[in-house]
């Protein structure tokens, strides 16, 4: 099919980054086949014309980092510092989601994506206590109904709760640290099992638009065989690999108690696992030589700013990381750190958090550098074979139509500076992904959304509270964070230096 948006504004966000004040984009099949600067003749039309004057056409926008299985748990909590926010994901054991649950839950996610102009997602999908084929089968079907791009693995764990944080071994009383220090519910050949199904049944699936990645979750999580595993399966299928990295004070301590004095990045590398397939997840506790390391590497690094405001856990050195080289790219982060698991929100708070890290102006974002982070930092996690993230020949069709006629854009002084600092989500008309429009005139095609809702909420009612109950553990993990956050590290991320 031949889609033609005509008499649109575009920002390409090309290599150029070039703004066109009216022009006719023409989509082929999945792919941007043409753009042709004003107007054109009747005979280059095709099956489908959109009329986008008073729009703009614009790459659609990244969501670098998502964990789609807590999407119903949206609000469910205050903020709380990871740490103890972890304890409240885990419901109670041998409580799994059954395959439609976790189709429902991962669809609710995807229509509020869509709905708001991001067109992929990089979902570091947990599973608990662990995955499954039909779980993860549901996971992958909801992504390949909605219409979504999506670069998902599977986040688990292999080592038992005491080793992956400091101080706790000594502050649990029995019976808790018995229970800590249990093994996990899967070891790591079966996590490579559910790879192998994930790998072979979805890599690739849906036209391309459904692939892989691998997942630590994070160093201290996992043994050294286990992450070796991953990166062996990351290189031989070129897939991203995600690895959530001194996203807190304290792992960074834990490096001090339980690595020789070393962080997280260097461990990392001293394991020979930084690469430029690898994803560094926060990164915020970076001092000066591990942000050398990364940058030699290629890694990518991935900027939760909500998510990181609402668990306390610090500001990222933004700055720093992009002066080295280092691809940034942007996430909501779950929906229970980020609950309205909007990009807009992430775009604007990444261009406003990091005037708190330094009085010169000069080192503060501009919204040109964040809107590169949202899509061509987001393109580069992706490590997509197809051309992305640009209104340009060649390029997969992945973009968005903003109205323009809406208070967000009233005036326009600066199409760059309103999308990063007025736009909601409010203004975006049309959402296409690989050339199929998967949302315009108010509704998301092919889905409906009211029996979704409505099944939400009632696997909610009938299934209770969605996560876990754990009071028991609360005093503990209190006075493992408050002992970890009264260390001094030799780094500032938070006001109060803690
Ligand atoms: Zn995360």
């Amino acid at each position: 099919m031949r889609t033609v948006f005509r008499n649109a504004r575009v920002l390409t966000m090309d290599a150029d980054d070039t703004e066109l004040d009216r022009a006719t984009v023409i989509v082929e099949g999945a792919v941007i086949a043409r753009i042709i600067v004003g107007e054109v003749v009747d005979e280059q039309l095709g099956d489908r014309v959109i009329d986008a004057a008073g729009h703009l056409l614009m790459p659609g926008l990244i969501n670098a980092h998502f964990h789609s299985p807590v999407n119903a748990m949206k609000g469910a909590l205050d903020c709380l510092p990871l740490e103890v926010f972890m304890l409240f994901e885990t419901p109670a054991e041998g409580n799994a989601a059954d395959p439609r649950t976790a189709y429902v839950r991962t669809m609710l996610g995807a229509l509020e994506m869509i709905r708001n102009g991001t067109t992929a997602v990089l979902d570091d999908a947990f599973f608990v206590p662990a995955p499954s084929p039909a779980e993860i089968d549901a996971v992958m079907q909801a992504y390949a109904d909605s219409g979504l791009r999506a670069t998902v693995a599977l986040d688990q764990p292999n080592v038992p709760e005491l080793d992956k944080l400091p101080f706790l071994a000594s502050i649990l009383p029995e019976p808790l640290r018995a229970r800590a220090a249990a093994a996990p519910p899967m070891d790591a050949a079966g996590l490579l099992a559910c790879y192998d199904h994930l790998i072979s049944r979805w890599h690739g699936a849906a036209e391309g638009r459904l692939r892989a990645a691998v997942s630590c979750s994070a160093p201290q999580r996992v043994t050294p065989d286990y992450i070796r595993a991953l990166d062996a399966l990351s290189r031989a299928h070129n897939l991203p690999f995600y690895c959530h990295v001194l996203e807190t004070k304290l792992q960074r301590v834990f490096g001090e108690e339980h690595l020789g004095g070393r962080s997280l990045v260097r461990y990392l590398a001293d394991l020979g696992m930084l690469s430029e397939r690898m994803q560094i997840i926060h990164g915020i506790w970076l001092d000066d030589a591990d942000i050398a390391l990364i940058a030699e590497s290629g890694a990518t690094v991935a900027h939760n700013p909500i998510s990181n405001l609402r668990l306390g856990s610090g500001v990222m050195p933004f700055r720093k990381l992009r002066d080295a080289g280092v691809p940034l790219c942007l996430g909501t982060d779950e929906a229970i750190a980020d609950d309205s698991i909007n990009m807009w929100a992430v775009a604007k708070l990444a261009g406003m958090i990091h005037t708190l890290s330094g009085a010169d102006y000069a080192t503060w974002p501009t919204a040109r550098e964040v809107l590169d982070c949202l899509v061509h930092g987001g393109v580069r996690a992706m490590r997509s074979p197809q051309p992305l993230g640009a209104i340009a020949p060649g390029h997969q069709a992945d973009l968005i139509m903003v109205d323009l006629d809406t208070l967000a854009f009233t005036p326009i002084n600066d199409l760059r500076r309103q999308l990063v600092y007025c736009e909601n989500g409010g203004s975006v008309r049309l959402t296409m992904v690989a050339g199929r429009i998967l949302f315009a005139n108010g509704r998301v095609a092919g889905i409906d959304e009211a029996a979704l809702r409505a099944e939400a909420r009632a696997i909610a009612a009938r299934t209770g509270s969605m996560h876990g109950t754990p009071e028991e553990w609360l005093p503990y993990y209190r006075e493992m964070v408050l002992k970890a956050s009264a260390r001094d590290v030799g780094l500032a991320r938070r006001l109060d230096h803690g």
